[in-house]
């Protein structure tokens, strides 16, 4: 086991699998580049560690959302190109700006922000510009786009900005053949061609998230941009899990098993007594729970891997603990190791099945999994 002395679970983070899904990434997306996306503190496999490994993949770029989280790969010495999309009026644009970060407008208030900041830092800055192609949420929409290349053609005349690309978002990228993603296509060409007419270079033009990159080349443009399968997740589970598309999870969560009980038939088991025990039976306990990222949701139907036996949650699952049911011969006792999800090829129940015994996606069942947790990176 890996648990650090001390601990009675884990996260394990698998860096050369992080690398591995990159290169595999790069080899499919062709003569595009790839960027990293490692928001959500590497959907949830630790931003920084996650990040050296995808580079080491052959990621040129590095995605997040919140400046925040581009300053915090900044202050740690990353200096590949990174590109940050999501800030409030009042952000520190200059420090951005000053660091070196790709900023994103969305809206001419933006770009006024990073005006002023580049001002301030006596720089230009690196802009991309976001245009909405149906999503409806960030990104400049119909007359807002338009106003958006103006502002952009200007600021780029008194060179108080470089625009560095062009992006935007998809809907149904985990549905390729839906129209939806045709047309957001159509729409993003014509907004490459606003910018082309306005005078402007758009830049690097990108659309494809994990699931575009690998299932619709005709998406990839100058880079993608995926998150998820840089983490070994299928973005398009109903198509094929992540072997089929040559990736491997990199995250495991982990425990040792900190007691079992040998119970009569018909004992109720936890708070409410969901579960009632069909036979004497031992019950196991996990010190896992919803504090730790466990699904609630999970009662009764969360898989487990305990002791090499799989099992499910026996009853609710608790703040910091939950209960299995091992069955009538379970011989073994605690510090058995538990698996709570890790990798479909060695046996271990995965995020995604977890994600379809609860009603979610699997990208909620890496990013939820909680900061009090121990990361171990392997
Ligand atoms: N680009 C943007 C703007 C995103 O918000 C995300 C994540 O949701 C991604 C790319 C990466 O998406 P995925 O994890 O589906 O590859």
């Amino acid at each position: 086991t890996l648990l650090p002395a001390g601990s009675s679970a884990c996260v394990e983070i698998d860096l050369d699998a992080i690398r591995d899904n990159v290169a595999e990434l790069g080899r499919r997306a062709g003569s595009a580049e790839v960027m990293a996306v490692v928001k959500a503190d590497a959907y949830g496999h630790g931003v920084l560690p996650a990040a050296r490994a995808a580079l080491a993949g052959g990621a040129t770029w590095l995605g997040v959302a919140q400046l925040e989280e581009a300053l915090r790969v900044r202050a740690a010495g990353i200096d590949a190109p990174l590109l940050s999309w999501l800030y409030p009026p009042g952000a520190d644009l200059a420090g951005a700006v000053a660091a070196d970060i790709d900023v994103t407008a969305s809206a001419v208030w933006a770009l006024d922000a990073i005006r002023a900041a580049a001002d301030t830092t006596g720089r230009t800055a690196r802009v991309q510009l976001k245009v909405d192609t149906g999503l409806l949420r960030n990104g400049a929409y119909g007359p807002d786009w338009t106003d958006l290349v103006a502002a952009a053609g200007r600021a780029c005349a008194e060179g108080s900005i470089e625009v560095t690309g062009v992006w935007s978002h998809f809907v149904y990228a985990d549905e390729p053949q839906h129209p939806t993603v045709r047309r957001q296509q159509e729409r993003f060409e014509e907004a490459v061609r606003d910018l082309e007419r306005a005078g402007i270079r758009p830049g690097l033009r990108h659309l494809a998230n994990s699931a575009a990159t690998l299932t619709n080349p005709a998406v990839h443009y100058d880079l993608v941009r995926p998150g998820l399968a840089c983490y070994g997740l299928s973005p398009v589970p109903q198509l094929g899990g992540p072997s089929a598309y040559g990736l491997r999870e990199a995250m495991r969560l982990t425990a040792a098993l900190a007691g079992v009980k040998r119970v009569k038939a018909g004992e109720g088991v936890s708070y409410g007594h969901q579960y009632v025990t069909e036979r004497e039976t031992v019950l196991g306990l996990v010190p896992l729970g919803y504090a730790d990222g466990v699904p609630r949701h999970g009662t009764n139907v969360g898989p487990l891997l305990v002791g090499g036996q799989r099992t499910r949650v026996a009853g609710r699952v608790c703040m910091d603990q939950l209960v299995v049911d091992l069955g009538p011969a379970y011989a073994g006792g605690a510090g058995d190791p538990v698996v709570v999800f890790g990798r479909e090829a060695d046996g271990e129940p995965t995020a995604q099945e977890w994600a379809e015994a609860i009603g979610t996606i699997n990208y909620e069942i890496v990013t939820r999994v909680s900061g009090r947790l121990p990361r171990v990176h392997i």
